[in-house]
């Protein structure tokens, strides 16, 4: 079958006056959902320049080997949150780490209350192929007590203008996991 910017091409060969226009948009995600649709579309960007983005599929299958890292992610399926302590000098970090960056030694495994608070944290109207359709969202840099380092996590279930830096927040688990990152999101801790 043809692809649908194909067939209005065949429509405009045939009949040009019955050629539809492409559709304009201003916000990413709704462009991406248009070229979902009919693989052709304008984006205008704040500048007011109109580029023409067309549906190109792509498709690899990757053997992700999670390795030292496993454990981390077998962890989100239990609802659990790992991050790695320094066997040496005991720093401790808020995501998974076979070395200590301080002194190289070897860290053990570690696990993180579930309860952290926001270090910062940002809104993306852009992201990878697999996000793309979900922006805008937000991600937060979460500080956990009893970790030295942060951990990048998307944060839902709040608006924008809620968002504050030392807002208290919960780590949830996807019921079904995907063994992805994305198996553990943050919202607010309810009072
Ligand atoms: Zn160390």
């Amino acid at each position: 079958m043809l692809a649908p910017a194909l067939q209005s091409q065949l429509l405009y060969w045939s009949q040009p006056e019955k050629m539809p226009r492409l559709k304009r948009f201003q916000k990413f995600s709704e462009m991406v959902n248009e070229l979902k649709k009919s693989g052709a579309a304008v984006f205008v960007d704040p500048a007011s320049t109109e580029d023409l983005v067309v549906l190109l599929p792509y498709r690899i299958d990757y053997l992700n080997n999670y390795a030292e890292d496993s454990k981390f992610f077998l962890g989100l399926e239990d609802g659990k949150l790992l991050g790695s302590e320094c066997t040496n000098c005991g720093r401790r970090y808020g995501t998974p780490r076979g070395h200590c960056l301080e002194c190289g030694n070897k860290t053990h495994w570690i696990e993180l209350p579930l309860v952290g608070t926001v270090h910062s944290w940002t809104t993306c109207y852009f992201g990878s192929e697999e996000f793309l359709s979900q922006t805008p969202f937000n991600l937060a840099l979460v500080e956990f007590e009893s970790a030295d380092t942060l951990f990048l996590s998307r944060l839902t279930g709040v608006k924008q203008e809620d968002i504050f830096i030392g807002m208290k927040v919960r780590a949830n688990f996807r019921k079904v996991p995907k063994y992805t990152i994305s198996d553990v999101y943050f919202t607010p801790e309810k009072a």
